[in-house]
């Protein structure tokens, strides 16, 4: 447990959105920045840029709009995208979720951290390495594969007769691509291959853990959801 926590504070009308980032220290709390009548996105994206600048920090939203709203810690899983990938992290809340109404679209949320960081982050995709533009790392057994219509399909690591088949989505970076987690925990393979920073540095994950993180981060983010989606 954090000692230290980033707490979004705000309230909203219709659809605009106003209060305040602060960093909260032992119960003492500093404001970093306010907002008022901002989009859902870019609220978001403040929270975001104050989780990547205090990187041991939690993260908090509180509604002040009404009362009995609790405050509410989001889990690390979450947190880590929030902070990582802002992006995707509202994407996830907004499209995916369909759990906010948002009349601005979330891609109004200014991408400033690059894929090599976003590689890190876990969430509904994962990110694969990439080389010589269609050659990816397969998840099943660590080698080279070329990707064929944004499929990749390795015939060397079959098990119980399935080969490992993903969907790959080139990134504009020639260095990754990702998959859907969900495919990847679809595979039949006891462990799979992700150097990654969330797997902490360890070249293998065994699939019951991937499986009980990505369980742990959809039950973060509906909860994240259910935060910013009570009615104002
Ligand atoms: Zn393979």
């Amino acid at each position: 447990m954090p000692d230290r926590f980033v707490v979004l504070v705000y309230k909203r009308v219709r659809e605009s959105h106003t209060g305040w980032v602060v960093l909260r220290d032992k119960g003492i709390s500093a404001p970093i920045r306010g907002f008022s009548s901002t989009s859902f996105a870019k609220m978001m994206t403040y929270f975001s840029d104050a989780l990547r600048a205090h990187e041991d920090a939690g993260a908090v939203i509180e509604r002040n709009d009404r009362p009995g709203i609790k405050s509410m810690p989001l889990g690390p899983e979450f947190t880590e995208l929030l902070r990582n990938d802002p992006v995707a992290a509202i994407r996830s809340m907004t499209v995916e979720a369909i759990c906010v109404q948002e009349s601005n679209p979330p891609r109004q949320a200014v991408l400033r951290v690059g894929h090599d960081s976003m590689a890190d982050a876990f969430g509904d995709k994962l990110y694969i390495r990439r080389r010589f533009s269609v050659q990816v790392e397969c998840p099943g057994c660590g080698r080279w594969v070329r990707v064929f219509d944004n499929i990749l399909e390795c015939i060397r690591c079959i098990k119980d007769n399935k080969p490992v088949r993903l969907t790959v989505e080139l990134l504009n970076d020639v260095n990754w691509a990702c998959t859907p987690t969900k495919e990847v925990l679809a595979l039949k393979h006891d462990k799979f291959f992700f150097p990654r920073a969330w797997n902490n540095g360890r070249v293998w994950v065994k699939r019951e853990d991937l499986k009980s993180r990505y369980e742990q981060f959809v039950k973060e983010k509906e909860e994240a959801c259910s935060i910013v989606a009570t009615k104002g």
